[in-house]
């Protein structure tokens, strides 16, 4: 990243943290045994594996046991879907979920709907939030899972999940929440939220890309992934990824430790821009409260967010249309749908996600260029619509 890029995607990935990667390097070479085997080598890696395997622990509320390695979030969101539907298909085969989860979650819903499981997906309010009594209502006797995500990606809405989960443990339905969005930005522990699973990955909050991790609380049944070595209680084999593990402990070790700071950091960025994007006509914002402190989802009405984003980038200005999952296809967004945004609305919608890094300047920079650029974008509008009408009156 050069010094003039001004990165506003940080729910997309964030930057691997300095330290995290020099904590890292050791185990791409003197320290790069296999973590299965008993020599001395390979002794190195397993403790590596295993005090990052505590920090992860530590900061969700977990016991170390209780934490499985993978390879990603979406990997954590489907094993966790797909696994306990299996472990727990005698029990019945309803699942509950909401209308606005990541697709690593949406897609594993879909496949089980195919081979017969029923799923209702919640609706969610203009803030894009689901609603608790809605949630409980709609748990049945044949329900298995409950999966609805911690904070949303797109918009940044945090889900009601521990009153949820609580009404569902009572009635002895396991809970699972997609937390990517949430470590490092708002608290995370597993016994406030009432999850028996829950999936999180190192590269949203400073580490690096390709490992996550998925909480299975003590006693929750799962069916294995990976078939192979006895890796992770033989039900994630395959040789560990040490230096990435190494990673995701120490970016979650110091994620949960500047958590607070973190969040008041991207809080006051936030308002900032809030109160600068309320100055330009036409623009409404996405969400309610409450939400993750640096997320902020606008509509610029009239205008194209593809063409829009392109002109950003033109800057050096890094957004998003939503999920980046999905900016590549032509499918509006599924969230900003849910919410009941129309189809013109959500094509005019982008996604602004702060991160430590980024400050005040950087702020009303982005603020500046919008202006120009909407100005630009809607008098070209204006124009196109001008000559179309002239035309109608000859
Ligand atoms: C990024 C993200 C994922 C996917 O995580 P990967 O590690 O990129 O696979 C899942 N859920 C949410 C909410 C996310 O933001």
């Amino acid at each position: 990243m050069t010094d003039r890029t001004i990165y506003l995607d940080h729910a997309a990935t964030t930057p691997t943290d300095e330290k995290v990667l020099r904590e890292m390097l050791p185990y791409f070479s003197d320290a790069y045994g296999n973590a299965s085997s008993l020599h001395r080598v390979g002794r190195r890696a397993i403790a590596a594996v295993d005090a990052a395997r505590e920090k992860v622990a530590q900061a969700i509320g977990a016991l170390p046991s209780e934490i499985y390695f993978t390879s990603c979030g979406t990997e954590s969101d489907n094993w966790a879907i797909a696994g306990v539907a299996e472990a727990y298909a005698d029990k019945g085969r309803h699942i509950l979920s909401s209308s606005v989860e990541h697709p690593a979650v949406m897609r594993s819903l879909a496949r089980l709907e195919a081979r017969g499981y029923e799923v209702t997906y919640l609706p969610v309010d203009r803030s894009g939030a689901v609603s608790v009594e809605a949630a409980v209502a709609a748990m049945r006797s044949d329900t298995v899972l409950v999966t609805i995500m911690t904070a949303n990606n797109e918009v940044g809405s945090i889900q009601p999940v521990a009153e949820i989960f609580a009404a569902a443990r009572a009635r002895g339905i396991v809970t699972h929440t997609d937390a990517v969005q949430a470590i490092g930005s708002i608290p995370v522990n597993v016994g406030e939220l009432n999850a028996d699973l829950l999936s999180l990955s190192a590269h949203k909050f400073y580490g690096p890309k390709g490992v996550g991790a998925l909480y299975l609380r003590k006693g929750v049944r799962i069916k294995g992934l990976l078939l192979g070595g006895e890796q992770e209680r033989s039900l994630r084999g395959g040789t560990y990824n040490t230096p990435a593990i190494v990673g995701l402990g120490a970016a979650i070790e110091a994620a949960t430790a500047s958590q607070g700071e973190n969040a008041r950091h991207l809080a006051s960025l936030k308002e900032r821009f809030v109160a600068a994007l309320r100055e330009i006509p036409f623009t409404s914002l996405n969400g309610g409260s409450p939400s993750l402190p640096g997320t902020v989802n606008v509509t610029f009405s009239g205008v194209r967010n593809s063409e829009l984003l392109f002109a950003l980038d033109l800057e050096g200005i890094a957004a998003s249309s939503g999920s980046a999952c999905s900016s590549g296809s032509v499918e509006p967004s599924h969230v900003l749908t849910a919410m009941g945004l129309t189809k013109e609305e959500v094509g005019s919608s982008v996604r602004f996600s702060f991160g430590r890094e980024n400050t005040e300047e950087v702020v009303d920079r982005t603020v500046a260029a919008l202006k120009d650029i909407l100005a630009r974008l809607r008098a070209d509008r204006d124009l196109f619509l001008q000559k179309k009408n002239d035309r109608k009156d000859v």
